[in-house]
Parts: C-alpha cells; sequence; structure tokens
C-alpha cells in the first residue's frame, strides 16, 4: 500500500479532527500538521473529544493513524545558545501534546549555527535533544534533512549521523528525507537506491520514519530550498514517482509540501491523483486554477 497525503492545517476550532477532513478531501491516506502556527508559541489545549472523533473518521475512511505526521514550529533551533532554553522548553511541551493527541512521529528542523560554526551547531543540537527526550512519550523526532541554506546544519548525512549518534536515546530519534533539500544539497535524486545504498552505509535506512515529496525550483547543490509542484520542478516526475513507489521505503508515509498554485490554491487532491496514476499531466496547474 502506498502512504501518501500533504501538509494540511490544524485551527483551534476544529483541531486533529479538521486536519483528518482536510486530508480525506484531497484522497490522502496520511497527513502531517503543526500543532498551532509555526512561527509562534500560541497553543490551545488538546481537546480529547475531538481527538475521539478524529480516531473514528480515520478508522471510517482508512488513514492509518500510525503514519500521521506532526512538523515541529520552526522557530525552535537548538543551536542558537541566546534561544536554548526556549527551544528546549517548547519543544519539550511539543513532544508533550503530540504524545497527547497519539500521534507517533515529530518531523524536526536539526537548527541553523548562525556563526557559531557546525561544530558548535551540532553539540548544542545533541544536549537540547538528551535534554527533550527523556523516555517518558512514544514520540520519535525525526531530523530533516536540510537544503543547506545559510548555516542550516543537517544538509549532509554525515551532520545527521553525528547528531544520532551523540543522542542517548536511539529509539526515539530518526530522519525524515526531503527530496526538494536533497536535491537542493547536492544529491542527484535521479538515482534514489544509489542515495539509499548511501543512507543505508552511513545511518541505516530502517532510521527513516517520513519522506517530504517537494520538487524543486532550483538546480542540483544550489543551497536553496524552494519548493516546486510535483513534475513541474528540476527534480521531475519520473524521478519523483521513482522515490515515491520505491519498494525500500514502502511503510514510511510520504508527504507533500509543494506550494498553493498562485498562493491560494491547494493543489494535493490533483497532485495525489497524478501520482497514482503514474502519468504527467503538464496542465495540472490549470486544470486546478480552474477547478477551485
Ligand atoms: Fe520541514
Ligand atoms: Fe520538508
Ligand atoms: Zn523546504
Amino acid at each position: 500500500m502506498l502512504y501518501i497525503g500533504s501538509h494540511v492545517g490544524f485551527n483551534k476550532n476544529t483541531q486533529i479532527l479538521g486536519s483528518v477532513l482536510e486530508a480525506c478531501s484531497y484522497g490522502a491516506n496520511t497527513f502531517m500538521f503543526y500543532t498551532g502556527a509555526p512561527q509562534n508559541t500560541m497553543r490551545n489545549p488538546i481537546d480529547d473529544k475531538l481527538v475521539n472523533d478524529a480516531i473514528s473518521k480515520m478508522k471510517e475512511v482508512g488513514i492509518d493513524f500510525s503514519k500521521v505526521v506532526v512538523h515541529a514550529p520552526y522557530i525552535i533551533n537548538l543551536c542558537n545558545e541566546e534561544k536554548f532554553d526556549f527551544s528546549v522548553g517548547f519543544l519539550r511541551s511539543e513532544v508533550e501534546r503530540v504524545h497527547k493527541l497519539g500521534v507517533k512521529y515529530m518531523v524536526l528542523h536539526p537548527g541553523s549555527h548562525v556563526g557559531l560554526g557546525v561544530d558548535k551547531g551540532i553539540e548544542n543540537i545533541i544536549s537540547g535533544l538528551n535534554l527533550v527526550l527523556k523516555g517518558d512519550t512514544d514520540v520519535v523526532i525525526l531530523l530533516e534533512t536540510m537544503a543547506g541554506k545559510g548555516s542550516e546544519v543537517g544538509s549532509t548525512l554525515e551532520e545527521i549521523k553525528r547528531i544520532i549518534d551523540g543522542v542517548e536515546d536511539k529509539s526515539h530519534i530518526g530522519v525524515c528525507l526531503d527530496t526538494c533539500h536533497l536535491n537542493d544539497a547536492g544529491y542527484d535524486m535521479s538515482d534514489f537506491d544509489k542515495y539509499l545504498d548511501y543512507f543505508d552505509d552511513v545511518i541505516g535506512i530502517e532510521k527513516i520514519g517520513c519522506i517530504h515529496i517537494n520538487d524543486s525550483k532550483n538546480e542540483l547543490n544550489s543551497h536553496k530550498d524552494r519548493h516546486e509542484n510535483i513534475g513541474f520542478g528540476t527534480i521531475g516526475f519520473n524521478n519523483l514517482i521513482n522515490i515515491i513507489y520505491n519498494e525500500r521505503l514502502k511503510e514510511i508515509p510520504r508527504i507533500l509540501e509543494t506550494p498553493y498554485v498562485d498562493k491560494e490554491y491547494p493543489p494535493y487532491k490533483y497532485e495525489i491523483e497524478m501520482i497514482r496514476s503514474k502519468i504527467f499531466d503538464e496542465n495540472l496547474l490549470d486544470k486546478i486554477r480552474k477547478q477551485s
């Protein structure tokens, strides 16, 4: 079975039930969401009734809850020493929220070292993760592979490996691949099996818990991080289809984070249909504009 979905919203009134309904409207069987605005710390308490209703709905439509993913807020930066206590505290409270929601996987950007250097950055990320992961929740933090924009840590597998090596609680740490970021970081996505072999040598592919499926607006090794709709970027449709249908990652959720068309129309229903059909539609974006 192919587990495919997209980033969806989460608002204070409908919470995870609203996220499930949005995923359903795209024909998805998994999804990813933030538990509140990613750029601030305002969070509403988790409503147990909405969680229960969401679980019933997922059972009804065949969404496997164990494949659902949360994205940690991007204001968290474990590298930054001035923000360190804040980041650790907020990440810890997010882990608790995610645990209360019953979600297992939370994707985290490792952080940006902003002048401290990679070594110090990695050291701080490890200290932060060891403070957050206390072995008292089921939540697995997935470190996202980054594009290497600015001073981002985690754009090479070796950096991700160094972080994992330093984390004491190895059963609660993993990796989230992002195809746009990998391309922009210099990993050629036209031979994904070769990349997986390399990943398996360095870290072990059993550590991959999620894969973000995005095309890229920029060339290989551009260190830019600008996502493009499926088939409309430099990675291309056939390469993305090969990644999506790769048998070695069969059990892993595939999450689209492609841009809204004209910043207005969500493309996910159409992209998921196109991915299921395995046939590229060069008029897809126009079709979305007309049907929205
Ligand atoms: Fe991300
Ligand atoms: Fe991503
Ligand atoms: Zn990105």
